[in-house]
C-alpha cells in the first residue's frame, strides 16, 4: 500500500548492499506484519502511531559496520571507508535516498551491526488503511513472508 516503485528502490538498495558487503554467508530478508500485540521487541522511543505496521529486514553476514559509523552512513555522499584508495565502490548515496523515501513514507529505518560479524538493516513502515474496501476484496497484506535470498 506504498509506492511501489520506490518500495522496490529501498529493497533493492539494502539487498545490493549486503551482497556487496558480504563476502560469505548468507543474506536474509524477513517481512513480518506488526500489531499492538506484538510490537514489544522493538528498540524502544519509536512512536507507533497507526494500528499496524510492516517489519522488513535485511541480514547479511558481512563485515559490519562500528558503532561509530552506523550513524554517518545515511548522511549523502558517507561511507565507512571513503578514501580514494578504498575496496568498495559506490556513490554514498543509496542509503541517503532510503531513509529520505522511508521518511516520506512515514516509516523508520535502523541498524544492528557489529564489525566482522554483520548488518541487519530494520524498515518499519505503516500500513496504511484503505478508506473505502470494495465489497469481496481482501486488501491485507500477508501475515508474514520470509524470504531467503
Ligand atoms: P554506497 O553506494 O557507497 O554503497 P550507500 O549510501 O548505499 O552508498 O552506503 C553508504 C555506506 O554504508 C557504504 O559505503 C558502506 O560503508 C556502508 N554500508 C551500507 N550497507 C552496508 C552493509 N550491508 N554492510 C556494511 N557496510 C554497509
Amino acid at each position: 500500500m506504498v509506492d511501489k516503485m520506490r518500495f522496490l528502490q529501498i529493497l533493492m538498495n539494502l539487498i545490493s548492499n549486503a551482497v556487496k558487503f558480504t563476502h560469505s554467508g548468507h543474506i536474509t530478508v524477513y517481512g513480518h506484519v506488526l500489531d499492538a500485540t506484538n510490537r514489544h521487541s522493538l528498540p524502544a522511543g519509536l512512536p507507533l502511531l497507526d494500528d499496524e505496521w510492516v517489519l522488513i529486514g535485511v541480514k547479511d553476514t558481512g563485515i559490519g559496520i562500528a558503532p561509530e559509523d552506523q550513524r554517518i552512513v545515511f548522511d549523502e555522499f558517507r561511507q565507512v571507508d571513503g578514501s580514494p584508495t578504498r575496496e568498495y565502490e559506490g556513490t554514498g548515496l543509496g542509503l541517503a535516498i532510503t531513509h529520505k523515501l522511508i521518511e516520506m513514507m512515514n516509516g523508520h529505518i535502523w541498524i544492528e551491526s557489529e564489525l566482522n560479524r554483520g548488518s541487519t538493516f530494520w524498515l518499519l513502515l505503516p500500513i496504511a488503511k484503505p478508506q473505502h474496501e470494495p465489497a469481496g476484496v481482501e486488501m491485507r497484506p500477508s501475515t508474514k513472508a520470509d524470504l531467503l535470498v
